[in-house]
Formats: structure tokens, C-alpha cells, sequence
């Protein structure tokens, strides 16, 4: 599948300027939901919620790169 290794390409790059332009404290606030995404390119489920196994959805991965859930499992919390 060439999405995943596209989308690590992309995540890599995006996760080294987030590290240039974000503060310590943003920073550790994501620091594990970006482990969490590197861990994922490299199991190639990059882009699949880790919540509902959907797929997350282009748009959201765009703007949240590092995005472990879609938006319905992120806005819903636990809920089943
Ligand atoms: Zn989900």
C-alpha cells in the first residue's frame, strides 16, 4: 500500500517543523500522540483511527498530521 509510505514521508517532514516552530509545551503535549504516529507509519496503519480502525480521513490528517483518532472517536471520547 503507497499510501502509508507516502503519508510517513509526508508525517516526518511535518513532525521535524512542528518540532522547529512549536514550544516545549506544545510540544510535550503531542510528544506522545507523535511517537504514538510514528510507531503507526511503521506498523503502515498510518491513517487509521486507533479508536474505530475507519479511516481517519484526508482533510483532518492535513490539518492534525499526527491525528491518532478521526474525528467522530475524538469528539465522542468513549462512547460506543
Ligand atoms: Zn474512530
Amino acid at each position: 500500500m503507497q499510501f502509508g509510505k507516502r503519508a510517513g514521508d509526508h508525517t516526518a517532514d511535518a513532525v521535524l517543523q512542528m518540532q522547529r516552530t512549536m514550544t516545549a509545551g506544545q510540544l510535550q503535549q503531542v510528544a506522545a500522540d507523535i511517537d504514538r504516529v510514528l510507531e503507526k507509519i511503521e506498523e503502515d496503519t498510518y491513517g487509521v483511527c486507533d479508536e474505530c480502525g475507519q479511516p481517519i480521513g484526508e482533510e483532518r490528517l492535513e490539518a492534525i498530521t499526527w491525528a491518532l483518532r478521526c474525528v467522530r472517536c475524538q469528539a465522542g471520547g468513549h462512547s460506543r
